[in-house]
């Protein structure tokens, strides 16, 4: 089947061999990982389809969109507004950067003690992996972290088709209009670059596609307060990781659909596990595919994941860009205003992210908070430290976590998991 696509992908200039170790590697983690679940809803065989064509199918349809004019954006990052890539006709795409891949190759470009999500995006250019980074027509990156910003002089000269958006890193006033005024340029470079106006008009349909999406995954979350759990956190996270790439309308209907069979399972008080099972809040860095190594153990250790505090997740999600029939100007306030609410670890202060771990712990009646940082990640391995403090002070149980892409550490993360696995049951 997937021989099918070699033609595509020698002409998107991938190397061959590296993406068949890339699939082939792929495919046995998520047979081992997905497959081996109980109880799994039907409709997560939507999802499993959608991972089996993840180099076939949807890139087809992404080179398919580009000879029909649809251009292809992609994004590293949530802050990336993909109401105004839909609003200019072109089709945005999340590049994956949760594996390692070309490691030697990228540690010649980049200090070894760079985090494994910005490595990633160089072994999947460097190593010629990956079929959406060869499809974008433009890639943007955004002035997050250092580790980001700085690599990004580096990406730029590898694609040669980067586009950096500046981000504030302090909610103030001034936060904001350089979030607006960025946001302007952006919608200005989306409208030359694709020959298409952004109107009012155009923005309500990209704000309205967005936005049919974040809602299913909303109704999705919401199911998952349930106890029996109806649906694994292994599961909701592959939703949330498909939600970047898979075509919008499909995927809120696939996730709508199955929010309905799982609606139904709560009903009957059925679960992936039993009632009472240990409840987890992930809180920390995005989990991008095939990052599924620590999800993997806690719901292997007698645990299940209830919600993820991560751009992966509700803090990627989590708020609608409001609409109406506003003017060009005030629908790009909108958009500006939800997304200054992302509260990542890169703004200081962020005293609205403890606020949120603690609402999500209490609402998703957790047991307990696991904190997941990226090695040398040092926004997020720092506010860890407050995200403890602020936990323990409430008496909430937490457990921080620092790991990498690897699976060296698979055996340690899961003896300190279980033992707090068994501290909160
Ligand atoms: S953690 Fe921060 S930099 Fe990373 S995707 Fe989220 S908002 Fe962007
Ligand atoms: S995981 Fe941390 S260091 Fe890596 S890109 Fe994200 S914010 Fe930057």
């Amino acid at each position: 089947m997937e021989q099918t696509y070699e033609p595509m992908w020698e002409s998107l200039g991938l190397d061959l061999q590296a993406q068949d170790v890339l699939l082939q590697t792929l495919g046995k983690f998520y047979t081992g990982i997905f497959l081996a679940q109980r109880n799994r809803p039907e409709g997560m065989k939507y999802f499993d389809f959608v991972m089996s064509e993840v180099h076939g199918l949807r890139v087809k349809e992404l080179l398919d969109g580009k000879e029909q004019g649809h251009k292809v954006v992609g994004a590293f990052c949530v802050f990336v507004p993909e109401e105004i890539v839909r609003a200019s006709g072109a089709t945005m795409v999340g590049l994956c950067t949760g594996a390692e891949f070309a490691t030697d190759e990228v540690e010649r470009l980049l200090p070894r003690n760079t985090c494994a999500l910005i490595k990633s995006a160089f072994g999947f250019k460097l190593g010629k992996a990956c079929p959406y980074i060869e499809a974008c027509d433009l890639v943007v990156g955004e002035n997050t972290c250092d580790g980001k910003k700085k690599s990004y002089d580096e990406l730029g000269k590898l694609l040669g088709n980067l586009y950096v958006m500046d981000l504030p890193q302090m909610k103030t006033e001034q936060g904001r209009a350089l979030l607006k005024s960025e946001y302007h340029r952006f919608k200005d470079k989306m409208e030359s670059f694709t020959g298409n106006e952004i109107d009012a008009d155009a923005l309500k349909r990209g704000i309205a596609i967005t936005n049919r999406k974040r809602t299913a995954v909303h109704r999705l979350n919401a199911l998952r307060l349930a106890d029996p759990a109806p649906i694994s956190g292994l599961d909701a996270l592959l939703i949330n990781q498909v939600f970047f790439y898979d075509d919008p309308e499909r995927f809120s209907g696939s996730v709508e659909k199955i929010c309905d069979e799982v609606d139904m399972r709560v009903g009957k008080g059925e679960g992936v596990f039993p009632a009472g099972t240990p409840r987890i809040l992930m809180s920390g860095c995005p989990m991008a595919v095939p990052n599924w190594k620590v999800p993997w153990i806690v719901e292997t250790s007698g645990a299940v994941i209830v919600g993820e505090e991560s751009c992966v997740g509700e803090r990627g999600t989590r708020n609608l860009t409001a609409d109406g029939n506003g003017s060009v100007d005030a629908l790009m306030d909108n958009i500006v205003n939800r997304y200054f609410d992302i509260d990542c670890a890169i703004f200081t202060p962020n005293e609205d992210r403890l606020k949120h771990i603690v609402e999500m712990y209490e609402q998703y009646h957790a047991n307990g908070v696991i904190h997941y940082s990226l090695q040398f990640c040092q926004p997020y391995q720092i506010e860890s430290m407050s995200v403890e403090a602020e936990l323990e002070k409430r008496g909430i149980p937490v457990l921080r976590l620092e790991t990498d892409y690897s699976m060296e550490d698979v055996e340690q993360l899961r003896t300190r998991i279980q033992a707090f696995i068994e501290r909160i049951s």
